[in-house]
């Protein structure tokens, strides 16, 4: 087995939609992004690849390449999974801490959980998420952002594709 950990953070901007791992949450602000800017979706995909040693969400999804502009974040999880399967592994368990002042996440946490484990192909009793507050500190506690942490772990597969046997880098 190995063990990734993802972290990430962004914005809170007027005139954005509120996406977290894949919901989109009632509230006047968004998170900024080249994507739909999901931290917690990124924080997952940081993770995940992080187990695989296939590098981060920036570097697999650059913020320069036009075509993932206003990405869907779950999509580019679910490719995210899909590299980390071809690299011959598969995640067995995700646990994602969203860091958010407000708006109360606690409704949500079901919806985000299935969202989680269905992009990386887990079962929902394989897949946390966990919605905490800073209290009022620092930048998530002052609105002025969110934030998220993951860790995930992935596990030999023999069901999907794997990588060449020489090992040619599957990160060009
Ligand atoms: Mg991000």
């Amino acid at each position: 087995m190995r063990i990734g950990f993802g972290f990430d953070a962004h914005r809170l901007v007027e005139g954005r939609p509120l996406v977290l791992a894949g919901c989109r949450i009632p509230f006047p602000r968004g998170l900024e992004g080249h994507s739909d800017a999901d931290v917690a979706a990124h924080a997952v995909i940081d993770a995940v690849l992080g187990a695989a040693a296939l590098g981060d969400c920036g570097s697999m999804f650059p913020a320069s390449d036009p075509r993932y502009a206003a990405a869907d974040s779950l999509d580019l999880l679910r490719q995210a999974v899909r590299a980390v399967r071809v690299a011959g592994f598969a995640p067995s368990q995700v646990d994602c801490t969203i860091v958010a002042e407000e708006p109360a996440l606690a409704p949500h946490v079901p919806a985000m959980r299935r969202n989680l484990a269905e992009a990386c192909g887990i079962r929902l009793e394989e897949c946390t998420v966990k919605a905490k507050h800073t209290e009022g500190m620092g930048f998530t506690g002052e609105g002025v952002g969110m934030a998220a942490f993951a860790v995930a772990v992935i596990e030999p597969s023999t069901a999907g594709p794997r990588r060449p046997a020489d090992g040619a880098g599957f990160l060009s």
